[in-house]
């Protein structure tokens, strides 16, 4: 418990939180000289990467395999990095703060599944939580069930599978569920491919998938995990359409059937790397922390369930400081 005025959080070019040497600056787009990166994902990453990484390993080598640039990963001896169970490397960061304890969660999910962890929730002073599923609707289904239906479907459908799902992250799971299925043939494209050679480095986990050939032409027994990204393009319409191919859209947003409609999916499957409604507010009490900031997705409405519930409770907003420093 601090006495007196917390910690500080403002939201700028990327999360900063008040230290007593200056501000500590998160998932920056430019960061200063020492900037603390939560995991590899775009929406956190750096164009410019900072003098002082603070990352993990993985996530170092992952930022530099996204941004073709030469990082590595920096201690700091106030900021203390715990697995956040989102995708390969994540980290949620609780930071000795200038009065008090700061966690920061970056994308984290509370559920153990394939080769992550789920994230453990320390108590802290502060809390910058995500809240990209910070609304009643998104309560995700039990974890072994989304996967289950996921492998039942691939292998029931006739004929070959294209699997649309994050380059990080979800295609790498995707990838282990096509293992588990009567599939015969996994195919990748290559920016996945990319992204496996580090997290199978460091996770001993083996993904067995090849590159996607585009002379190639897909067989019945195949599946093909491509980025979300490439659906809609014109050769993967056509690839689709020439082998008869069943499509399949993955991810927590799937709660809601109008994903389906949007992204012409035959399938969609609410799998994800993030925390759902409950685990959002379980991970909140677990913390019980004096001071709330929310972020991303749904933050105006999950800030105004927790105040609800007792708790003081901001969402964050771009260059609006918190309300401690007036
Ligand atoms: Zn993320």
């Amino acid at each position: 418990m601090s006495e007196g005025r917390l910690p500080r959080v403002r939201y700028r070019d990327g999360i900063e939180i008040e230290r007593a040497d200056g501000w500590l600056v998160a998932d920056a787009d430019t960061p200063p000289a020492t900037g603390l990166l939560s995991h590899a994902h775009g929406d956190h990453l750096f164009s410019e990467p900072p003098n002082q990484l603070i990352c993990s390993e993985l996530t170092a080598a992952l930022a530099a395999r996204r941004t073709d640039t030469d990082v590595t990963a920096a201690h700091h001896p106030a900021v203390d990095l715990r697995p956040a169970g989102h995708i390969a490397g994540s980290r949620a960061a609780l930071i000795e703060a200038d009065g008090g304890t700061v966690l920061y969660t970056g994308d984290v999910s509370t559920r153990d599944r394939f080769y992550l962890d789920g994230f453990e929730p320390p108590s802290a002073d502060v809390l910058v939580v995500e809240s990209t599923y910070g609304t009643p609707e998104y309560v995700f289904p039990p974890q072994w069930a989304v996967e289950q239906d996921i492998v039942d479907w691939l292998d029931d459908v006739d004929g070959p599978v294209v699997l649309f799902g994050y380059a990080l992250g979800r295609a790498q799971k995707l990838q282990l569920l096509v293992k588990r299925s009567r599939r015969n043939r996994l195919f990748v494209s290559d920016a996945i491919a990319a992204l496996n050679e580090p997290i199978a480095a460091a996770t001993g986990v083996t993904f067995g998938a090849e590159r996607w050939d585009h002379d190639r032409a897909l067989a019945d027994e195949d599946a093909l995990v491509l980025p979300t990204q490439l659906n809609g393009f014109a050769w993967v319409e056509s690839l689709i359409e020439s082998a008869g191919a069943a499509t399949a859209g993955v991810s927590g947003w799937a709660v809601d059937e109008s994903f389906r409609y949007q992204g012409g999916y035959d399938a969609t499957f609410p799998l994800s790397d993030h925390c759902d409604f409950e685990e959002l507010c379980r991970l909140v009490e677990a913390v019980d922390p004096e001071q709330v900031y929310t972020h991303h997705g749904f933050a105006d409405a999950f800030a105004r369930h927790l105040t609800a519930k007792g708790y003081d409770a901001t969402a964050l907003r771009a260059n609006q400081t918190s309300l401690s420093e007036f």
